[in-house]
């Protein structure tokens, strides 16, 4: 028995697999991130045109056979292509690094509204010529609060107080903020308080709000350092995109 069934969609990534076909993986409104096999996509463009192309927002039309998990891609029809987002060198970096953390927190066919809603504000904000690089901080924020691994950031992890002074330092693993009074170490990993309160805003606020925040270079540059050490402890590796934006940042 075969099951059809249509998946609003984004395209997170897609490999190669043998002479022909594709591995496709989608974000869906429906089940969350889905893996399918898109049949002779590789050699034959026409099928897929323009759908099967990074960050193109489609309905994918799959096919689950009946005795396994894989799904086939039969079709899709094309929403958006974000073709500006493609075009723009910063955007596409911006997004591509966005897609590369979907795809290493989502877990297959697990329902993630909120970051797919957080895709599509992203996507949508580039278009529409939000600033790229404070764009990608507030979705990596967002981002690692949805997946339930933003660590309370007003506290001290060591002595329970709120957190005053100036600056705090934090756990390159698990984000954890000490106070100025508790921490001690190297000092490598040290923000301002204002980097901090940054990014609490961006987390507590609803998303047409989040860009009332006027932010300096500097707690640019430290929410930025901040937010790629905790994804990179939590994923246990530092994602590859991460390498091009950080020449961006400077
Ligand atoms: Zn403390």
């Amino acid at each position: 028995m075969v099951k059809k069934r249509v998946y609003q969609s984004f395209v997170v990534a897609t490999n190669p697999v043998g002479e022909s076909d594709l591995l496709v993986v989608l974000l869906t409104r429906e089940t969350g991130k889905i893996r399918c096999i898109a049949k002779g996509a590789k050699k034959s463009k026409k099928r897929f045109m323009n759908v099967l192309e990074p960050f193109a927002h489609i309905d994918a039309v799959t096919r689950l056979a009946s005795r396994s998990d894989l799904h086939f891609l039969e079709s899709g029809s094309l929403k958006n292509g974000f073709e500006s987002v493609r075009q723009d060198y910063r955007c596409f970096l911006g997004a591509s690094l966005c897609l590369e953390l979907v795809d290493l927190w989502c877990r297959e066919g697990q329902r993630e509204p909120e970051i797919f809603n957080l895709l599509w504000w992203y996507l949508k904000g580039l278009e529409a010529g939000r600033d790229v690089l404070v764009s990608t901080l507030i979705f990596q924020a967002r981002l690692l609060d949805a997946s339930g691994h933003m660590p309370p950031l007003g506290l001290c992890n060591k002595c329970g107080e709120t957190i005053t002074g100036r600056t705090v330092a934090y756990d390159p693993v698990t984000g954890q903020v000490a106070c100025s009074r508790c921490s001690s170490g190297d000092g490598r990993y040290v923000m301002g308080v204002s980097s901090l309160k940054s990014i609490e805003f961006w987390t507590s606020q609803p998303l047409d709000k989040v860009f009332r925040l006027r932010i300096n270079g500097l707690i640019m540059e430290e929410t930025w350092k901040y937010l790629k050490t905790v994804h990179s402890g939590n994923l246990e590796k530092t994602p590859q995109s991460y390498r091009f934006l950080d020449e961006l940042i400077k």
